[in-house]
């Protein structure tokens, strides 16, 4: 119904699916029937798409918005053809881009897979409405979405510190913490979305949870020293 619903995920997934161009078509800006205004949520999702589109070495190009009413026919072929035309000039995706085709898929998995940490980074700029094309020009510049991926956060559970009160496994929203009673938590890294909650759930006087930026996560701690002997438990 909006083009505000088209979320930054499903247009990744369609370069991921090898499709050679992505177009967005939504209402004409300050004419939303709902009043919830969701075209300037999708214009800013398509800018913050188009760096990352840079970012992984594709032609931005290949992602267009366009908004028009449901009355202007004649413009809505004229700006699929010439949109047509532009992806046909471009080439395949990733061919025209002299990318190799796995590599491609590979660096766009490794970007879809940050989604939900690329929208809250960005949650700001994402909501906001400006006020002229100059403003919408420099919303997201290349640097910074370089930097957003140079300096991605993880989350880290150090075992020294982790007192297996379970609270953080319970609050993580994808199930992302391997969990057992009196058993140090491990973050399964490949499905951590990296939203921060156990970062604020670990209760301070454990302070477990860390913050990594910038160097790799340390390796989990095997699974034969996740025990943790209570002194209780040993009476
Ligand atoms: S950062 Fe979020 S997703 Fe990752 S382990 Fe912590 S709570 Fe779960
Ligand atoms: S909340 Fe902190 S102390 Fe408790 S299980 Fe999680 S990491 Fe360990």
């Amino acid at each position: 119904m909006c083009s505000g619903r088209v979320d930054l995920a499903f247009v990744l997934r369609a370069f991921s699916n090898g499709v050679d161009g992505v177009f967005i078509g939504g209402c004409r800006l300050n004419e939303c029937n709902y009043g919830t205004h969701g075209n300037y949520d999708a214009l800013n999702m398509v800018l913050l798409c188009k760096r990352i589109m840079e970012h992984v070495g594709l032609n931005p190009e290949r992602l267009r918005i366009e908004f028009m009413s449901s009355a202007e026919g004649i413009l809505f072929a004229d700006v699929m053809r010439e949109f047509g035309n532009t992806v046909k000039e471009l080439g395949p995706l990733g061919q025209g881009e002299g990318i190799d085709h796995n590599k491609l898929r590979s660096r766009l998995a490794e970007i879809t897979k940050l989604v939900p940490y690329i929208k809250m980074m960005k949650n700001e700029k994402l909501a906001s409405r400006l006020k002229t094309p100059e403003e919408y020009d420099t919303l997201f510049t290349k640097d910074e979405i370089d930097r957003l991926f140079s300096e991605v956060i993880s989350y880290y559970i150090d075992p020294e510190k982790c007192q297996a009160c379970m609270i953080c496994a319970k609050r993580c929203p994808v199930e992302a913490i391997i969990s057992a009673k009196n058993q140090i938590h491990v973050i399964d890294q490949e499905k951590c979305i990296k939203c921060g909650t156990c970062f604020e759930a670990c209760p301070p006087r454990f302070g477990a949870v860390t913050k990594i930026s910038g160097h790799p996560v340390p390796p989990p701690i095997p699974e034969e020293k996740r025990t943790i002997a209570r002194k209780n438990a040993e009476r």
